[in-house]
């Protein structure tokens, strides 16, 4: 599934593509992905600029020109592209914004999780009130140690899911939040509101360093993630636990184990994670 990395990927080729752009043409070939498609039939898109594309967690805000913007959600599968004409319809492709250059924004998705739809936005350059429900952004520096030690305050549950938690920071999942406690030396069991100060600093510092350079080699190709343009993001092949149980860990050489956490399977060290 997209993190936030694969997310802001995607937003900034987006950009790249689209800005500017006017849409001419709205085709609806699946009635519904997560939410139903057909509004945009008639959500009057046509005529309407692109004038920037952002992210937010793991979501993608197109703004058009009229305060409105188009929200878009990759589930587990999707992937969307800015082609030219020429290249017939796939299979899964649900969606095709046509542009005013001749080139067509699509939405593939296979299983039908992901979710593109209109929403009005609180204030240009802002965010649409569906995504009021996420936490800070983990590479602002409201993200910080301290705030990570005061949320956690309280709290039972294991740091992993803590961690993955879209209320208390956004768009880290299972692929980052493993890493990032790797790299801060700190097991996935340990229960958030023990850890020290020092070692939520700790969390921060490497959450945001991963993050950075995640989003600097284009994400992680794990699963269907695809670029827009169709390349491979290249931080698959920097991961140290995630998809290596059974191997050897990179820092101390013990063997990577995995465990259940919140119902999904999470690697980690024994050995250098306490
Ligand atoms: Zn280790």
């Amino acid at each position: 599934m997209p993190e936030l990395p694969e997310a802001e990927t995607i937003g900034r080729a987006l950009n790249r593509a689209m800005t500017g752009r006017t849409i001419t043409r709205v085709e609806v070939f699946t009635p519904a992905m997560r939410e139903p498609l057909t509004p945009l039939l008639s959500a009057r898109l046509e005529g309407r600029k692109i004038v920037d594309v952002r992210r937010r967690g793991r979501y993608v805000v197109a703004e058009l020109s009229d305060g409105r913007a188009l929200l878009m959600h990759f589930g587990m599968s999707g992937v969307v592209r800015v082609e030219t004409a020429d290249t017939p319809r796939r299979k899964h492709e649900h969606v095709f914004l046509h542009l005013d250059d001749g080139r067509i924004f699509r939405f593939e998705c296979t299983r039908r999780f992901s979710m593109l739809k209109v929403c009005e936005l609180s204030a240009p350059g802002g965010f649409p009130a569906e995504l009021d429900m996420l936490g800070v952004e983990p590479l602002t520096p409201e993200f910080d140690g301290d705030y990570f030690y005061l949320k956690s305050r309280g709290r039972t549950g294991n740091v992993k899911c803590f961690l993955m938690d879209n209320a208390i920071v956004c768009g880290i999942g299972n692929i980052y939040a493993t890493e990032t406690l790797h790299a801060a030396g700190i097991s996935p069991l340990r229960p958030a509101g023990k850890l020290t100060k020092k070692e939520c600093a700790r969390i921060a510092e490497e959450a945001k360093r991963i993050l950075s350079r995640a989003i600097e080699l284009g994400g992680s190709s794990i699963s269907d993630f695809l670029n827009v343009d169709g390349s491979e993001g290249k931080f698959g092949q920097e991961l140290a636990v995630y998809g290596r149980a059974g191997k050897m860990c990179p820092r101390c050489g013990k063997r990577i184990e995995t465990v259940r956490l919140g119902g999904r399977s999470s690697a980690y060290c024994p050995g250098c994670q306490k």
